[in-house]
């Protein structure tokens, strides 16, 4: 395999060499390289950087394992850019990645705390390595079959992180991917990521709960190409199941955009909307909070010291973040609700500030240039948009 050397964050990398893997359009594309390697998750692993140091302040050491490693970005970051106690696990069942994970160590110099394994990553979850506070599943596709394994190996106040990159199944487009992957049903709506990320969450923590794990999220956030949470583990069977009743369903109007929630996961689903029209249902997925606003100020925080390159871009993204974070699910496109509206769509920054001013919860979202989160029903939304 012929490879090349590049800089991420403050780490050095031996990877493939990436101008060999193209697809017919010319794209770069990681799946085809014999280790796998994305440049194009850049951003998502500088804010993972901050996420884990946040985490390795609050806990004073961290034990941390990579078991889906390919070159051993993510390890080896962590390793080499979080302050304090950290000692890493970094695993991949090839036998390339594991030998290019090796120099990578020596290159950094990280011998003394990274262990490079070569084994399956549940075997390696599963082996009686320890309890880890920190697991990071970032495979190329779902992260389902990884899950319970990582459940079981995650520490009393540990923290599990999870990117997906099958966001058609979770979002809509293969509903019958979801349904085998995740155990919910997704629906194609303007807030369908949100969804597919909600669905996500709900099945991590509907798997945790056979641990006697409860997994609340801190940090979600969604790109075209992958969604990535962040769920902070608190162990007993209590807390499992008063996560689990936040669990439920979104039903959703395509006729008028009315949007319902229902928690609890045996109690009927509404069938017909005021409108007449039929309900369309999404879940079982995660109803309450994506984002603790604290930690997602926390990590901003951390972020702005390291001066990484793509630091304005990743704090536009936690800003963001941290403004819809107490916002309730199913956020609005103000193009729909203006088509519905028969109006122009207004400024979204003036919009808000008139929800505000009538005491509705009102917020930007990164999922959508064009959405807006708010607690107003849309009956009120079409009111206030005419109005405008
Ligand atoms: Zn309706």
């Amino acid at each position: 395999m012929s490879t090349q050397f590049i800089t991420e964050g403050w780490t050095k990398l031996e990877v493939p060499e990436l101008a060999r893997f193209r697809t017919r359009a010319g794209d770069y594309a990681p799946s085809l390289a014999p280790v796998f390697y994305n440049p194009h998750m850049e951003l998502c692993r500088d804010i993972s950087v901050s996420a884990v140091q946040v985490l390795a302040d609050e806990l004073g050491s961290i034990r941390f394992c990579d078991p889906l490693a390919g070159v051993g970005v993510r390890g080896l970051r962590y390793a080499k850019e979080v302050k304090g106690n950290v000692t890493v696990v970094v695993n991949d069942r090839s036998r390339e990645a594991f030998e290019l994970i090796k120099r990578n160590v020596e290159l950094n110099g990280l011998t003394s705390i990274v262990d490079a394994r070569n084994e399956d990553a549940n075997v390696l979850l599963l082996g009686g390595r320890g309890k880890f506070d920190f697991v990071d599943l970032d495979p190329f596709g779902s992260p389902a079959p990884f899950v319970d394994a990582a459940c079981a190996a995650l520490a009393r106040r540990g923290m599990l992180a999870v990117t997906a990159t099958d966001t058609a199944p979770l979002s809509g487009t293969h509903a019958r991917a979801c349904l085998r992957r995740y155990g919910a049903k997704p629906l194609k709506t303007e807030y369908c990521h949100e969804l597919g990320i909600r669905i996500l969450i709900g099945f991590a923590q509907r798997v945790a709960g056979k641990h006697e794990l409860a997994l609340a999220p801190v940090l979600a956030h969604a790109t075209r190409h992958y969604f990535r949470v962040y769920m902070r583990a608190r162990r007993g069977a209590r807390r499992a199941d008063e996560l689990l009743a936040q669990q439920g369903y979104v039903s959703h109007c395509n006729a008028c955009g009315r949007r319902r929630f229902t928690q609890g996961m045996a109690t009927g689903l509404p069938s017909s909307c005021e409108c007449g029209s039929r309900f369309a249902h999404a879940g079982p997925l995660w109803l309450g909070r994506l984002m603790d606003r604290t930690i997602v100020h926390k990590v901003a925080g951390d972020l702005v010291e390291r001066n990484f390159k793509l630091g304005q871009q990743e704090l536009v993204l936690l800003n963001r973040c941290a403004e819809e974070a107490d916002g309730p699910p199913a956020f609005y496109d103000v193009h729909e609700v203006a088509r519905r509206a028969g109006v122009s769509p207004p400024k979204i920054v003036e919009l808000i500030a008139k929800l505000r001013e009538v005491s509705y919860f009102a917020s930007r979202t990164h999922f959508s240039g064009t959405g807006f989160r708010t607690d107003a029903p849309i009956d009120e939304l079409v009111k206030i948009f005419k109005c405008a």
